[in-house]
């Protein structure tokens, strides 16, 4: 009898820490926002193009933008493109990666360890697109609705063994090769050392709203709206993600040379931290205010015809499912299997010419060499 409990209890507590694993998710009453549809002119063309645009959902995979799409009776505008891929997001020396060795291989095209933002696996600093592209007279921008020193951003300006090293990180800025930045900072800019700011204020006209004067004549802008701009939209958080896209692509056409072009990374920063909260509905809220970011950028490629655009991400969040739902009403059920990464590949859509080339299964730090090759070796 004594031994029959013990076996009762071992399976209850099995049961139990296995239940610990799975969270269950509702989202319903979601306001619909419809798709934009591009007329897809430029879609594949042979032709390297001017401009790119790499879009990062930090944390998205297939499920969360599954879900984002059924909520929104069933249509998203990346998922109405047409070229698809797969990226593998694994980093060196483990198996499942973070936002910083994701990001680093993005931004400089080779994989490294986690917590290394912008450095390889012994440390040493890697070149970012914005300074590759630079030397050949291709200016860069980058937006998150993360804090500038989070570290997908932070890949793309900054060389420090941890992504933990923020006044490092932000000091980095100052000597970045950015022209224009947008992100939030943990306390405010005034917060920051001296040194940091007055080196990064030597180099970028720094606003914290884009219709003050100044911005019309910045040669380099940086944009630190107030903290509520970045939160996340559970906290009414507004347009912050399309509007600053939208704006990012006229002022990065306006400076960029004669037939040399831009890149531009734009990072839905919340999914990620929304999945490890495993906040269903917040994951879903998020996945359809980056959609809008991405209906930003779609508009700027269709108007300009030269301007390839890349979604992605930089790794899966919370092991999310979609158990069942209905597209009618836009209820949806998901689970979370965790609260961490994982390594599951995540899902590539690809608009412009030479978007064909990002079609497949390849690494993160391919989509990063592929856009170095297009935008250096345009006609
Ligand atoms: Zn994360």
């Amino acid at each position: 009898m004594k031994k029959f409990g013990i076996i009762l209890l071992l399976i209850l507590w099995g049961w139990g820490s296995q239940a610990q694993e799975l969270v269950k998710g509702e989202i319903k009453d979601v306001e619909p926002q419809g798709s934009y549809m591009p007329t897809f002119k430029t879609d594949g063309e042979d032709k390297a193009p001017l401009n790119i645009i790499l879009m990062i959902g930090d944390g998205m995979g297939m499920a969360h933008i599954a879900t984002a799409m059924y909520a929104n009776g069933g249509e998203l505008t990346m998922t109405n493109l047409k070229t698809c891929g797969w990226v593998r997001t694994c980093p060196k020396g483990s198996f499942t990666t973070d936002s910083a060795a994701s990001g680093t291989a993005y931004a400089t095209g080779e994989k490294t360890h986690t917590a290394a933002i912008g450095v390889d696996v012994n440390d040493k600093p890697l070149m970012n697109l914005p300074e590759k592209l630079d030397k050949k007279g291709i200016i860069s921008g980058i937006i998150t609705t993360d804090y500038m020193d989070g570290a997908t951003p932070a890949a793309f300006f900054a060389h420090q063994p941890d992504r933990h090293m923020s006044a490092e990180i932000w000091a980095d800025l100052g000597s970045s090769k950015l022209t224009f930045f947008a992100g939030g900072c943990a306390e405010s800019f005034e917060d920051q050392e001296y040194e940091t700011r007055d080196a990064i204020s030597k180099k970028f006209t720094i606003v914290s709203d884009l219709s003050e004067p100044e911005v019309a004549h910045a040669r380099r802008l940086g944009y630190l709206p107030p903290k509520a701009k970045t939160a996340s939209v559970n906290k009414n958080r507004g347009d912050f993600l399309p509007a600053t896209t939208a704006f990012a692509l006229d002022y990065l056409s306006s400076k960029a040379a004669k037939g040399k072009g831009f890149f531009l990374m734009v990072e839905g920063a919340r999914i990620d931290k929304s999945a490890h909260d495993n906040d269903y509905p917040a994951v879903v809220r998020e996945v359809l205010d980056f959609d809008k970011a991405v209906e930003a950028a779609l508009r700027f490629a269709e108007k300009d015809g030269h301007t390839l655009v890349i979604i992605s991400a930089d790794h899966e969040t919370g092991a999310l499912s979609l158990r069942d739902g209905n597209p009618e009403t836009g209820r949806m059920k998901g689970i979370f299997v965790s609260r961490g990464h994982t390594a599951i590949p995540v899902p590539l859509f690809a608009y412009g010419p030479e978007s064909q080339r990002f079609m497949g299964v390849q690494e993160n730090s391919d989509v990063s060499n592929k856009i170095y090759d297009l935008l250096v070796n345009k006609k």
